[in-house]
């Protein structure tokens, strides 16, 4: 059985002084966003999408912004939780599609990067995983380089009935 799910998230940037983390790749000299936790939108959007997949929440439901202790937590942990999720349910990864939205900072540069910090983090191959950008031309907020948007589509395999 092959089980999908679609996930995604936005922030918006901010002077606060965080670092800019993509998809677990710091980009320096970027403004970071304003989010309670490290704000990695790209894994709260595959948070979403892997939670789906298995029929679950959204990653507010499990690491309320409320809660102290989520206060610039490394979205890394965030993911780990997920994979639990998905591997209690008898699951595994089949393949993940990234799609970001942003007019800054340029994401093709460093989506081999990206990719490699995935792999590791999901214990997948890198050919798993594909890493999409656009610049939005202009006619959102994302495309006007005041935040990224990003969507992830993930397919489940259930290799434990
Ligand atoms: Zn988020």
């Amino acid at each position: 059985m092959f089980c999908i799910g679609f996930g995604q998230d936005s922030h918006k940037f901010a002077d606060n002084g965080k670092a800019l983390v993509l998809g677990g790749v710091v980009f320096t000299g970027q403004r970071g966003f304003v989010a309670h936790s490290d704000g990695d939108v790209v894994l709260h959007a595959l948070f979403n999408a892997l939670s789906g997949a298995i029929g679950g929440e959204s990653i507010g439901y499990y690491f309320p912004d409320k809660e102290e202790s989520n206060r610039n937590r490394d979205s890394k942990e965030f993911i780990t939780f997920a994979l639990s999720l998905v591997e209690e349910k008898g699951f595994k990864i089949g393949n993940i599609d990234i799609n970001i939205e942003a007019a800054q900072p340029k994401i093709t540069p460093r989506a081999v990067e990206m990719k490699q910090a995935l792999s590791d983090l999901l214990s997948i191959k890198f050919e798993q995983i594909a890493i999409k950008a656009t610049s939005g031309e202009g006619l959102t907020a994302f495309g006007r380089g005041e935040g990224v948007q990003v969507l992830v589509s993930v397919l489940l395999e259930k290799i434990i009935s």
